[in-house]
């Protein structure tokens, strides 16, 4: 098929594709797919091999937020029956945190529901970061607290985070279909700032939420502008008690497509498979580790996730390998602001030809882990 042809080649050269050819993509039919999976795991094992980098969330403060995303079950107004909890003290977060780099991971991600994060709450991540590094000296930390000053990105920095997290989420021009208490532009400025403060930036989307595919194509060029180190890609858990119940559009095979645009757009960056994987690919989730190079294990903030020894034996399974503490998760051409000093250097509709189908049987909120008496699931 000349279009794969032309991707892979561009995706070995870290060209992107045209616009019409990323369109192109997402319109493949499901007797393309294996096709398009192959294709795309030419360009994933050419920046990172067989490796599978693991990141584990620990959820430092849940629910009751101001804001308004719609997919978002911590949202003003959410009536989703998820965990609430203030900030959790910073030896409870080491010991969530030591649970996941027991379990594999190599990153671990400190998230707090929010508009943002005030200067002591930064203080309280910084003491946080301290003590996890304490008891994991190698560890990658990636915050992800909202909207940042240029001052608080580079507390964060100097205070140990490798990576800053803070989402596009969907593209520029529906964006007020998702949100009304802030807007793109907000989001693209603290993704500059952490960049600029020298935080490895991660920023990704939440595919599902009845977007267009003009509407994906968007927002993953939009994240290669922004030149981001990590892109993870969401699929819409749509709880119930938010705006978004309900909204069961994807397929597992579009899911796949979608993931092969982020890896052709993408092609040296970490795509990251992330929340709704379990529910949306179901068994075809094997197939996504050809496409991306990352995965989170375990629970994911505010729903549960399958278990982190099946994680570990589906990566086995399919021939893949987790990435090592050490190891560096990008090319070497790339800046990697994630590396530990001194470490060595290795090296149309989205789904929309299947009627939606309810699948809110498998949406599991969390009830283990952080904030939680009983142990979390790394
Ligand atoms: S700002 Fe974050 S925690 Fe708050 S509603 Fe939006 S996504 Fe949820």
């Amino acid at each position: 098929m000349d279009l794969l042809n032309t991707l892979v080649d561009k995706g070995l050269r870290c060209e992107p594709p045209t616009r019409e050819e990323a369109l192109a993509l997402l319109a493949t039919t499901d007797d393309e797919l294996l096709d398009v999976v192959a294709a795309a795991g030419k360009v994933r094992r050419r920046w990172f091999g067989r490796r599978v980098k693991l990141n584990y969330l620990v959820n430092l403060k849940s629910g009751l937020c101001p804001e308004d995303c719609s997919y978002c079950s911590q949202r003003l107004g959410s009536k989703a029956d998820v965990l609430t909890y203030t900030w959790l003290k910073p030896d409870e977060a080491a010991d969530a945190a030591h649970a996941g780099v027991a379990g594999g991971a190599k990153r671990v991600c400190l998230v707090a529901s929010g508009r943002g994060p005030t200067d002591r709450d930064v203080e309280r991540v910084a003491a946080t970061i301290a003590a996890i590094k304490d008891k994991n000296e190698d560890v990658e930390i990636c915050a992800c607290l909202g909207f940042l000053s240029e001052r608080q990105a580079e507390r964060l920095r100097e205070a140990g985070a490798h990576a800053y997290n803070h989402n596009l989420n969907t593209s520029e021009q529906t964006y007020a279909d998702i949100c009304t208490t802030h807007g793109f532009d907000d989001r693209v400025d603290t993704v500059r700032k952490a960049k600029h403060a020298g935080l490895s930036a991660c920023s990704g989307l939440i595919a599902g939420m009845g977007e267009s595919d003009a509407d994906l194509v968007d927002v993953i060029f939009a994240l290669r502008e922004l030149d981001v180190d990590s892109v993870p890609v969401n699929f819409l858990i749509p709880f119930e008690g938010t705006p978004l119940s309900g909204q069961w559009h994807l397929t597992p095979q579009h899911c796949l497509r979608i993931l092969a645009l982020a890896r052709f757009v993408c092609p040296d960056v970490e795509v990251r498979l992330s929340g709704g994987r379990e529910i949306h690919l179901r068994s075809l989730q094997p197939l996504a580790l050809h496409i991306v190079n990352s995965i989170f294990l375990g629970d994911y903030l505010t729903s549960e996730g399958q278990a982190g020894k099946t994680d570990l034996e589906m990566i086995a399974d399919a021939g893949f390998e987790v990435e090592e503490a050490g190891a560096t998760t990008l090319p070497e051409h790339r800046t990697d602001a994630t590396a530990i000093p001194g470490a060595p250097h290795t090296r149309g509709s989205t789904g929309s030809t299947a009627e939606p189908t309810s699948r809110a049987d498998l949406v599991a909120v969390r009830r283990r882990g952080a904030g939680t008496d009983l142990p979390p699931n790394a």
